[in-house]
């Protein structure tokens, strides 16, 4: 019986007292990537398993150990997304979109799985917000986007995450650091994890992002890819540090940051923290200029990052971030007697209609319990209806804060509470602006 009542491993369910945080998170990261250009993309929860093989690299942990990958009932291999790229380029090119108005800017909201072992901040169905550009080399498309995350985190509150940049060259600075790799890590061959010696021939830099700390250990001394990198390459990576400095964004570079996964080339980065343990990493991106390639598409230059919405938080939890309040009820209509009830029922129904945040007795409870209710889900405003109100086509409306009572008429309820609460607002108002004058 258990298995009715406890989720799957890794998973996790945001409760009705939680949401509000995860909407407010949502609506910052879609606004915020919205004023920078970006517009929504939505695809589908799965895809054909060749496109993440293809995409991710299948020599990345994701596709040899943490896809969730079935046969569907038509004999098609079908895996659940692991992260949001691969799709987001796919749609692109399926519906044409390179062939618009460039660079292409896209951004998103989904929810990822990876079978991985469950531990906090790792989930095997866990949130994304990426976004991803496309059609433009230039350094300052690296720039904007980390400048986007970065805006972010800033406008969540976050202020003690720091940025690791990198670059990890192209293909052809990759050829020459891949050989020294080779040689490097093949000189301690008989300290290498089996995943590593098998990943040495087909993909050394790899070995730089395993988690087995004797790997980990030769890994320190390994050679850097900064000292690899092409004329090309490098001018990329100094005109993205020109523009991060320009702009005053702080940032470290660091030679170890190779990410997951296979596609990336040139500019990597990683925003991290050590707030909340060893998953540190809240957002991760990059550029990956073969992608569209590989995927079938023209030649195009592209980039983007992935930010984990659960990570994302728990380092505002850990830093005591404010969330906007959820909205608080504008009125409850509390009623005395079948007729009254009825009268509350429409009543509520009709403020409703015209925008207001409305309750009344759905249960068929006692005035004292549904006024008990009222209070407990914060109502602003309350009023009781009875068979004098209703006859008389008044009723008395109560501020549930100060417990201020005025008459009003039934009828013109909805337009009477929306002057109140804009002269409550504009009250408000110029209160700020006096404490501004003084
Ligand atoms: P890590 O090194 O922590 O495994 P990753 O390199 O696999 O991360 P990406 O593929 O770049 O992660 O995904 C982007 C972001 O998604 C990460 O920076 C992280 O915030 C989040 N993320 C990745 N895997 C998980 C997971 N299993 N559970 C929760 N969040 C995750
Ligand atoms: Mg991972």
């Amino acid at each position: 019986m258990a298995i009715l009542t406890n989720a799957p491993r890794g998973t996790a369910d945001v409760l009705p007292a939680n949401s509000f945080k995860w909407r407010y998170v949502e609506k910052v990261v879609s606004q915020t990537a919205q004023n920078f250009g970006f517009k929504e993309i939505r695809t589908p929860t799965f895809e054909h398993t060749e496109l993440f093989t293809r995409s991710v690299g299948d020599t990345t942990d994701v596709v040899q150990k943490e896809m969730y990958t079935f046969e569907d009932k038509g004999h098609r291999s079908i895996t659940l997304r692991p992260e949001g790229t691969a799709g987001a380029v796919r749609a692109i090119l399926q519906n044409g979109l390179l062939g618009g108005a460039l660079p292409l800017k896209v951004f998103y909201l989904l929810s990822c799985f990876r079978y991985e072992k469950p531990q906090a901040g790792r989930l095997r169905e866990f949130h994304q917000f990426g976004v991803e550009m496309f059609g433009t080399a230039s350094p300052a498309a690296d720039a904007e986007i980390i400048l986007l995350a970065s805006e972010i985190l800033h406008s969540l509150g976050l202020r003690e995450i720091s940025l690791h940049i990198n670059s990890i060259g192209c293909p052809e600075c990759r050829a020459k650091y891949h050989a020294a790799l080779k040689e490097y890590f093949g000189a301690h061959r008989e300290n290498l994890c089996d995943t590593c010696l098998e990943r040495l021939e087909k993909n050394p830099m790899r070995l730089l992002d395993c988690k087995n700390p004797d790997c980990k250990e030769i890994a320190k001394d390994a050679p850097v890819i900064l000292d690899y990198l092409c004329e090309d390459c490098a001018k990329h990576f100094e005109g993205l540090k020109e523009r991060l400095d320009l702009c005053g964004m702080p940032y470290e570079v660091d030679p170890r940051i190779v990410r997951g996964l296979d596609y990336y080339t040139r500019t990597v980065f990683e925003f991290i923290t050590d707030t909340i343990g060893a998953q540190g990493t809240v957002c991760g991106g990059g550029r990956y200029d073969g992608l569209v390639k590989e995927l079938g598409g023209a030649q195009t230059p592209a980039l983007g990052f992935g930010m984990g919405l659960e990570r994302l938080l728990m380092v505002m939890e850990q830093a005591g971030c404010d969330f906007e309040p959820e909205a608080k009820c504008d009125i409850y209509l509390a009623n005395i007697g079948e007729q009254a009830a009825l009268k509350a029922f429409s009543l509520t129904k009709e403020l409703r209609h015209n925008g207001f945040f409305a309750e009344c007795d759905t249960v068929g409870r006692s005035l004292k319990a549904q006024m008990k209710y009222a209070d407990k889900i914060g109502a602003a405003y309350s009023m009781v209806l009875g068979d004098d109100e209703i006859a008389q086509g008044k009723g008395k409306l109560k501020n549930m804060e100060n417990g201020e009572v005025q008459e009003i008429e039934l009828d013109s309820l909805a337009q009477t509470l929306a002057t109140i609460q804009a002269q409550a607002a504009l009250g408000m108002l110029s209160d700020t602006v006096e404490q501004w004058n003084q």
